[in-house]
């Protein structure tokens, strides 16, 4: 689907899930992927950098909700902007009168014929029997061509290839299926310009007073989709748009999102040449199935796993080698979070919960939510070397958040005492040779 587009963005995706950090460098980064697989994609230039800005500024200002890893939150971002780009919206056919007359429009080769067959098909899925009226008089081949395609699918057809008047054929075809619930008029696709397209639809219109015009566009023409999909809506208020072609077309990104831009609601697309390669168009799906985002949640599940067992393993050989620094201490509160009281935690490694058992549990929630706020206030040097916390940095560290000196020193007293057990059980767990770590 849309050439290497859904590819590209997967990767781009994949490669996010898989980034260790999240910052400005590696937003930037992806961004700057996102820009390119659409650019492939002919996507207009402004459009592109319109949404990069806002996935970038989006991604750096916005605090992620609670219970949202930051790497969560750039794929959300990334996947409401991608979906605004092709209007948010999911727009959809309703059949609400009787007989719902649809005319149909569309460049010779667009694909209206074809798309007129999966139309039927669809609404004969869902319950609707329509009927369908030839009124193109240009093309011999056009009646031949509709009439084995309906005849397939039991749809019954009007039309005459001796006929030429194209509004005679639709007055008489109107007469023929008024008990209908859908008549399709086809018209003639003979057309090279955009304003063509409106004149006939002008004439037509009179006669058959259509409940809804859908304008079949060729989504292999890249962001010219837009100039005709623009003038057809500035045309008309009940019109539609299809978009074919959109397996393996290189430029269809391009076609959806300038049709997206004039603000026509495209209401299906077509993704093949057989009559079931159609689909309701939703941006919200599309846009998922193009990020791959089934395969991103579990992705995003294992990395953060993968996540939790590194700083799980470094924290663990800190404690075990007696380089326990504060900032180990920090991991090891977080870990008791989400890996359950560190009692258990240390139960999985033998010969280590019975001491720390009673340290940990003498821990109450607050305690733990208390000492995490000081450590916020501390630089990266002072918990990675937290020998050099003396007296004025002891003030400093108070004040930043909120609390007593004598609140400040008790957490070191916590930090020694943690560090001078966890020294000792690592030499006795040196005997065990290290092998639960490194299961
Ligand atoms: P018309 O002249 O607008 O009536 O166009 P046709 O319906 O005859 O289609 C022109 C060509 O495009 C045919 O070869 C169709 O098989 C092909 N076509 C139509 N829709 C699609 C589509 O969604 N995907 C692909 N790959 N081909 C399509």
């Amino acid at each position: 689907m849309l050439g290497n587009l859904g590819e590209n963005l997967t990767n781009t995706m994949k490669k996010l899930v898989g980034m260790s950090v999240i910052d400005k460098k590696t937003i930037k980064e992806v961004v700057k992927d996102i820009q390119r697989a659409l650019i492939q994609s002919d996507v207009n230039i402004k459009l592109v950098l319109d949404l990069s800005k806002k996935i970038e500024s989006r991604a750096l200002e916005e605090e992620p909700p609670k219970g949202i890893t930051p790497r969560e939150h750039v794929i959300t971002i990334i996947y409401e902007e991608m979906v605004n780009l092709l209007g948010s919206e999911a727009a959809t056919l309703e059949i609400n009168e009787r007989p719902y007359k649809i005319l149909f429009l569309g460049l010779q080769g667009s694909g209206k014929t074809t798309t007129i067959g999966k139309l039927c098909r669809y609404l004969q899925k869902k319950g609707f029997n329509p009927a369908v009226v030839c009124t193109d008089t240009w093309r011999p081949a056009a009646y031949e061509q509709l009439r084995q395609l309906t005849e397939e699918m039991d749809v019954p057809l009007y039309g005459d290839p001796n006929n030429k008047d194209a509004l005679d054929l639709a007055k008489k075809g109107l007469q023929e299926f008024k008990n209908r619930k859908v008549i399709i008029f086809d018209t003639a696709g003979r057309h090279k310009e955009e304003a063509d397209l409106i004149a006939e639809m002008d004439e037509l219109d009179n006669i058959i007073n259509p409940n809804e015009a859908i304008l079949v566009i060729d989504g292999t023409i890249g962001q010219q989709a837009g100039e005709q999909a623009k003038a057809f809506s500035q045309a008309t208020d009940i019109g539609s748009i299809i978009i074919t072609k959109l397996d393996g077309s290189a430029k269809g990104g391009g076609a959806m999102s300038a049709v997206a831009e004039t603000g026509a609601p495209i209401k299906f697309i077509g993704t093949g040449e057989r009559v079931d390669d159609f689909e309701i168009f939703d941006p919200e799906r599309f846009i998922s199935r193009l990020l791959g985002m089934g395969d991103i949640k579990s992705l995003i599940e294992k990395a953060e796993e993968n996540i939790d067992e590194d700083i799980a393993e470094k924290t663990m050989n800190n404690m075990l080698t007696g380089k326990f620094t504060l900032m180990d201490m920090k991991n090891q509160f977080e870990m008791m979070n989400s890996m359950g009281p560190m009692q258990q935690v240390l139960n999985m490694i033998p010969g280590m919960g019975n001491k720390i058992s009673k340290e940990a549990s003498k821990m109450t929630e607050d305690k733990i939510d208390s000492y995490k706020i000081m450590m916020s206030s501390m630089t990266e040097e002072e918990m990675l070397n937290p020998k050099i916390i003396k007296q004025s940095r002891i003030q400093r560290i108070a004040r930043g958040s909120g609390v007593d000196e004598s609140d400040v020193k008790e957490l070191l007293k916590y930090y020694n005492n943690t560090k001078k057990t966890m020294k000792g059980l690592g030499k006795r767990s040196g005997r065990l040779g290290g092998g639960a770590m490194n299961r």
